[in-house]
C-alpha cells in the first residue's frame, strides 16, 4: 500500500510502499477513505511530543470502509487503552497510562490501508461525505471536550479559529451560548469567516471583547494567550486549553487568577465523547469547512496548517 512516511522528527514524509498492514485479533483493516490533519500531527513532525513510533505514519482523524463488510468506521487518535487502571475504572480512559493513540504509538490513516482496535472505532453518522467526516473525529471530539470542560458558560472566547473552533462554535451557537472570536491580528479574513459561523465578535487575541466572558478555549498552541485569556474572563471563568503541546506559559500576576478564575487543560477523548459528539453533530447540523488534497501532498497540507493558511480543516484524499 501507499502510506506517507515519518522517519524521524523534523524530517518531511516520504511517499513510501508498505507491505499490506494484517489485523491481529480484535483489529479490523480498513481502506481509508479521508484522513484529517491536525495540528497534533506537526507536534510529532516537530519532534514536540515524545517517542513516537518510528517509522510512523501519522493521522488520527480515519474515515474508512471495512474491509469485505459494506460498513465505514471513523478511527479516532484513541487507539487502545489498557481498561484495568484507575482512570480507565473511572470513565477517564482518556487519562489511561497505558494508552496507545493513532499516528503516534500506532500507524495512522496517512496511507491508502489501517488497522484498528475494532473497540475503539467510531460509528459514523449519515448525512456528511467522507471529507466532512474526517474533521470531526478529532477537531470535533477535542474540541466538544473542550466545552463540556468549559461547563455552562455562556460567553465563550475560542482563541485560534481553525478546525477545532469553527466546528465547536456552531455546536457553541446551537446549545444557545454566545461566541467570541480570537485570531493572529490583522487576520481578518478568519474573522470574517467566525462572523459567519455565528461569532458575534471577532477580532486579535490581544484585544479586549465588548464583554468580559465566562470561558476561554485555546486552540492555539501560544502560552501567552493563557494570561491574555484570563485578562478577559469573569469571576468564576475557566481557561481551557485544548492543545496537546503548548510553549511556555509566562508568569502572570495571580490577580488574574484571583476570583476564582481556574486554568485546565484537555487530554485526549473517551470513547463516551465520541459518541455524544457523532450523535449531536448531525442535530447541529455541524457544517464542515474542508478543502481536501492528495495523499502524496501530505507535506503541503503540513506545511499550510503550520502558516495558518487554511480555513477550516484540511483531508487527505489517498
Ligand atoms: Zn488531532
Ligand atoms: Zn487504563
Amino acid at each position: 500500500m501507499r502510506a506517507m512516511v515519518l522517519d524521524g522528527p523534523g524530517r518531511p514524509l516520504v511517499e513510501r510502499e508498505l507491505s499490506e498492514p494484517e489485523p491481529a485479533a480484535g483489529q479490523l483493516l480498513v481502506r481509508v477513505r479521508a484522513c484529517g490533519v491536525c495540528r497534533t500531527d506537526l507536534h510529532v513532525v516537530d519532534g514536540e511530543l515524545p517517542d513516537p513510533k518510528l517509522p510512523l505514519v501519522l493521522g488520527h482523524q480515519i474515515v474508512g470502509e471495512v474491509v469485505g463488510e459494506d460498513r465505514l468506521v471513523g478511527i479516532p487518535w484513541l487507539g487502545w487503552a489498557c481498561g484495568e487502571c484507575r482512570y480507565c475504572l473511572s470513565g477517564r480512559e482518556n487519562l489511561c497510562d497505558f494508552a496507545r493513540f493513532t499516528g503516534y504509538a500506532l500507524d495512522g490513516g496517512y496511507a491508502e490501508l489501517a488497522v484498528a482496535d475494532e473497540r475503539f472505532c467510531l460509528e459514523i453518522p449519515s448525512g456528511y461525505d467522507d471529507a466532512e467526516l474526517a474533521p470531526l473525529l478529532c477537531a470535533g471530539l477535542i474540541g466538544y471536550r473542550a466545552l463540556r470542560l468549559a461547563g455552562d458558560a455562556e460567553r465563550v472566547g475560542l482563541y485560534g479559529f481553525g478546525s477545532s473552533a469553527h466546528l465547536i462554535a456552531q455546536v457553541a451557537r446551537f446549545e444557545g451560548r454566545r461566541v467570541f472570536a480570537f485570531t493572529r491580528a490583522g487576520d481578518e479574513e478568519t474573522q470574517a469567516f467566525a462572523r459567519s459561523l455565528g461569532a458575534e465578535w471577532a477580532g486579535a487575541s490581544d484585544a479586549a471583547p465588548p464583554e468580559e466572558l465566562d470561558a476561554a478555549i485555546l486552540f492555539a498552541p501560544a502560552g501567552e494567550l493563557v494570561p491574555a485569556a484570563l485578562r478577559v474572563l469573569a469571576k468564576g471563568g475557566r481557561v481551557v486549553c485544548a492543545g496537546i503541546h503548548m510553549s511556555d506559559i509566562p508568569s502572570f500576576p495571580y490577580e488574574l487568577l484571583w476570583g476564582e478564575r481556574s486554568v485546565s487543560s484537555v487530554a485526549n477523548l473517551t470513547r463516551r465523547d465520541g459518541v455524544e459528539f457523532l450523535e449531536l453533530a448531525p442535530k447541529v447540523p455541524v457544517q464542515v469547512q474542508v478543502e481536501t488534497l492528495p495523499l502524496a501532498e501530505a507535506n503541503e497540507a503540513l506545511a499550510r496548517m503550520r502558516s495558518g493558511q487554511v480555513r477550516g480543516s484540511l483531508v487527505l484524499v489517498p
